[in-house]
């Protein structure tokens, strides 16, 4: 794993308020409340006259949640960020504030599901979409149309972690006058820089890695300073969809842990994806430094983290419930990133077909690697596979 040793600085630093000389807390402090004071009725003209940068009103902006926004701002290498209250509320955000009737959405890769149910509900706000799982970036560029206002990248891509080539994915979409914006909550900023690579925006579901205990939900966007203001005025503020401060808090604690936890998370996903690829019960790895993908994975990516799935070889409803009930260590439960493993299929009874068209094989089961240590869940999916037998 290459992390920058500036980014761990920035995860571990005090991000203390600005409280003048004396001794100083290295925790931030939580600033519960909704509301601020002002000494003239001049300072309060002032500060809501730039509501994006001062403390108002806690639905706009906040000294605890305003911390956590300078260090994700900092990781992505952005010049501003804004914390949501989900990582929905940072997508809707973007899509609200940057399309408008007439615009059409390209979604590129395996695109996480509320995030294309979104897509859907804005029909009928005369926006229109479509889904390319051909990353080729020449295939992405005739996939493109006249209208295309925004390019929608996940890479490593949902469920079968594809990963896509975002700088030259980023450039076509350019030169078509089109915004391109990455989720890039499966790599975090650590592993991997959209902005940096050409992207316009990049919204992240802070639920997962960067928070990482499975004990806040939250989410951001980062970009420039100009389309971070239209992210604020025309979504941010409007929605609704604020960051408490005491979840700013959380944040803030689980970033300190970030590069640690992804240095584990890494290295017990590598270990048990290697075991998966070699049992007789197993057709397929679906790890982004494993098969077709690697040479490009290593290129965009700095390292991997600790969610990847695999494919049974049998491919009936039953053996996936099998392994997934036979699995102790594994708890079954949606969601991803936090320090115990979690197993989930996207298979039910009867929706082996619908899957398929949508490029998802059926017999897919997605790991999210905690910290118990790869033994342990080595161990733990030998018996469960062993129920296949
Ligand atoms: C979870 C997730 C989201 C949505 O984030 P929430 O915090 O659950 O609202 C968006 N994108 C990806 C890739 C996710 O996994």
């Amino acid at each position: 794993m290459r992390i920058d040793p500036a980014d761990v600085a920035i995860c571990l630093a005090d991000e203390g308020l600005d409280e003048g000389p004396g001794p100083a807390p290295t925790a931030t402090p939580v600033v519960q409340t909704s509301l601020f004071t002002f000494p003239t009725f001049e300072a309060f003209l002032g500060a809501i006259a730039e509501e994006h940068r001062n403390p108002v009103y806690t639905r706009g902006q906040n000294p605890t949640v305003e911390a956590v926004e300078r260090k994700i701002a900092a990781l992505e290498g952005g010049e501003r960020a804004k914390c949501f209250a989900s990582g929905m509320g940072a997508v809707s955000a973007v899509m609200l504030a940057l399309l408008r009737s007439g615009d059409h959405v390209l979604f590129v890769n395996q695109t996480y599901g509320p995030t294309l149910q979104l897509a859907r509900h804005l029909r009928r706000f005369g926006i229109e979409h479509d889904v390319t799982l051909d990353l080729d970036p020449a295939s992405v560029e005739r996939a493109l149309r006249p209208e295309t206002r925004l390019v929608w990248l996940e890479s490593p891509g949902t469920m079968t972690f594809r990963v896509a080539d975002v700088a030259a994915i980023a450039g076509v979409a350019r030169e078509a006058g089109a915004l391109t914006c990455m989720d890039n909550s499966w790599a975090t900023p650590l592993l991997q820089k959209p902005l940096r690579a050409g992207a316009d925006l990049v919204v992240h579901s802070a639920t997962k890695y960067l928070a990482g205990h499975s004990d806040v939900v939250a989410g951001a966007v980062v970009s420039t300073e100009e389309l971070m203001r239209e992210v604020f005025y025309r979504a941010f503020l409007l929605n609704g969809a604020a960051l408490g401060p005491f979840d700013a808090w959380l944040l803030l604690r689980g970033l300190r842990t970030l590069p640690v936890r992804l240095r584990q998370h890494e290295a017990d996903a590598l270990e048990v994806a290697t075991f998966l690829e070699g049992h007789p019960a197993v057709a397929r790895v679906n790890h982004p430094a494993l098969g077709d993908d690697a040479e490009l994975a290593e290129r965009r990516l700095g390292g991997w983290s600790g969610l990847f799935s695999f494919e049974l070889a049998r491919d009936d409803f039953d053996a996936v419930r099998t392994v997934i009930d036979a699995l102790e260590r594994f708890r079954i439960g949606v969601s991803w990133g936090g320090v115990e493993s979690l197993v989930l299929s996207p298979r039910n009874a009867v929706n082996a077909e619908r899957l398929r068209e949508k490029g998802i094989p059926p017999s897919l089961i997605r790991l999210s690697i905690g910290l118990e240590g790869a033994d342990v869940l080595i161990r733990d999916l030998e018996r469960a596979l062993g129920r296949l037998a």
